[in-house]
């Protein structure tokens, strides 16, 4: 009984030497500390044991090629490594793109780190090399499906050099016909050739076999 009658009697005191404001500046210090040490808590929890190197995988599946916004840097196969430091504190990201003299290198880039910044990656690296050039192989086939959305017939999958059936071999599309021909080899950029449709009567654009 003692007790309880001491806090009541400490309370009251306390209520009448500590301004109200006071005492709402401590509740809010007080509040504060607990919900940054939740956040703490949780960015550690998730940091060092829900992510893996398949999360950071599928986080890239959602930076998109600057020149064919419907296709992933994943998918288009430029993402080319993944490594994540066994502490999680660090990625490093290796990609190759399409071409070198590809005027968006620095954009993707930062499209990556920043995207992996935001998944809570302390520190980002991401590093662009041409040891081992692209070649449109390296498309996946959801990137392949995707290209089709696009309108954008896929390249012809080669065995390492362009023949003249690989470069004949177009199909439109939107219908599916191999009645297609050659407009021109250059289109909207040098990676792309304009075609058209003896079929459907449409023109469009085919992504070109690259070795
Ligand atoms: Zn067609």
């Amino acid at each position: 009984m003692y007790k309880t009658d001491e806090k009541y009697f400490v309370f009251i005191i306390s209520l009448l030497i500590i301004p109200k404001t006071n005492l709402a500046l401590i509740y809010y210090a007080i509040g504060n500390m607990v919900q940054h040490k939740k956040l703490t808590l949780y960015l550690y929890v998730r940091n060092t044991i829900m992510i893996s190197e398949k999360n950071i995988w599928d986080a890239l599946e959602t930076v998109m090629d600057p020149e064919i916004p419907t296709i992933s840097m994943v998918d288009m196969g430029i993402i080319t490594g993944v490594i994540l430091a066994s502490d999680n504190s660090k990625v490093f990201v290796e990609m190759t793109p399409t071409f070198s003299g590809c005027p968006a290198i620095r954009q993707m880039e930062q499209m990556v780190h920043t995207r992996l910044i935001e998944l809570g990656i302390k520190e980002v690296e991401v590093r662009t090399t041409f040891n081992k050039p692209w070649n449109s192989n390296l498309i996946t086939e959801r990137g392949r499906q995707h290209l089709l959305k696009h309108g954008l017939a896929p390249p012809p999958k080669h065995h390492g050099e362009i023949t003249s059936e690989l470069l004949e071999n177009i199909v439109c599309p939107f219908c599916g016909s191999h009645n297609v021909e050659m407009k021109t080899p250059f289109g909207a950029t040098l990676c792309r050739s304009i075609h058209y449709c003896n079929n459907c009567l449409q023109g469009f654009e085919q992504f070109k076999p690259v070795v």
